[in-house]
């Protein structure tokens, strides 16, 4: 068998192209354009990388996007003022907030992303928005979860009594991702199994999965023996390897056991950045909600 590599790029592009008519709806309405916000903390390749693909999609669809950067040495006192100051529209409206992560490691995370007032959060960290989303209630979903369900649905891979094994119980991906796959309906009614680094015998877990996910950050890590065949295998890590970008995931072995798979680079990512765009819109929406 050779899987069927879901096209991450392709998708993203899809939606963008919705969103960018519903931005020019927005736009009309409301006589402006929706903006996001993002705050780059020091100067880490990666994550200038990140905020530039963010910033470079929002202007695609029409979203006004503007970076806020300040020094790797700026303390947690200072970046929560800063966000706090954002929050009061002195530069125009900041319909969507983001701080890019990670954060220098002197910096209280959790303090800066509490800051983020839940209604302009799209990154969907604020402890609002992930009760929300536990009570099946979402309002902003985390970006990159949102972004594997959407990926699911969009290649018509059944959620509904199917087995979903997501490697990794980080807040920002492994969590929410079993919260939406566990949820009732649409690209839902999974029974999830969310394993980490102390889990028990991880392949005997994973080759039970009808739908594996892995979010780690080790590349490598899902092999072929550890996939069933034909199940659906969905790479979120991103990992440099000799100048390379690679995922989790052994992709030239589990493509020859794996029903579907998701490439890095080309898989994830660009829907990570699609939702987020897709949730500045929704910011900016529930803004002008009445
Ligand atoms: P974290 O480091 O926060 O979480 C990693 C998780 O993996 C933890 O739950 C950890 O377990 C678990 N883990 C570590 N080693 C093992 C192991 N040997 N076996 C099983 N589980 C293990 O990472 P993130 O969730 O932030 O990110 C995960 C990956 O996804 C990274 O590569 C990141 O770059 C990538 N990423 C990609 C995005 C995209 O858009 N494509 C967006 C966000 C992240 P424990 O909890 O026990 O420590």
């Amino acid at each position: 068998m050779t899987a069927i590599v879901l096209d991450g790029r392709a998708l993203a592009a899809t939606i963008e192209d919705s969103l960018r008519a519903e931005v020019e709806t927005f736009a009309d309405m409301f006589k402006r354009r929706p903006r996001l916000v993002v705050v780059l903390v020091g100067d880490m390749a990666a994550s200038a990388s990140y905020v530039k693909s963010k910033a470079a999609a929002a202007a695609r669809v029409g979203i006004d996007a503007d970076v806020v950067r300040v020094p790797a040495t700026t303390d947690t006192g200072s970046l929560v003022a800063l966000v706090q100051s954002l929050a009061r529209d002195e530069q125009g409206p900041a319909d969507g907030i983001l701080v890019q992560l990670p954060l220098p490691e002197h910096v209280d995370t959790l303090a800066v992303l509490d800051a983020v007032p839940p209604d302009r959060d799209v990154d969907g960290f604020h402890p609002e928005n992930a009760g929300l989303l536990s009570q099946g209630r979402p309002r902003f979903v985390p970006c990159t979860a949102a972004g594997v369900q959407r990926m699911l649905i969009d290649a018509g891979i059944e959620t509904a009594g199917r087995h979903a094994v997501i490697i990794g119980r980080s807040d920002i991906v492994g969590k929410p991702l079993a919260l939406l796959l566990a949820a009732k309906g649409t690209g839902g009614d999974a029974t999830v199994t969310l394993c980490h680094s102390r889990s028990a015998d991880l392949p005997t877990i994973t080759r039970s999965a009808d739908i594996l996910v892995a979010a780690v950050g080790r590349p490598g890590l899902v092999t072929a023996d550890m996939v069933r065949p034909g199940a659906a295998v969905i790479d979120v890590g991103i990992n440099r390897v000799d100048g390379r970008l690679v995922g989790d995931v052994d992709f030239e072995s589990v493509r020859k056991v794996a029903g579907w798979i998701s490439p890095v680079p080309g898989g994830v990512g660009p829907l990570t950045v699609a939702m987020l765009i897709s949730n500045t819109l929704l910011a900016a929406e529930l803004r002008h909600a009445p």
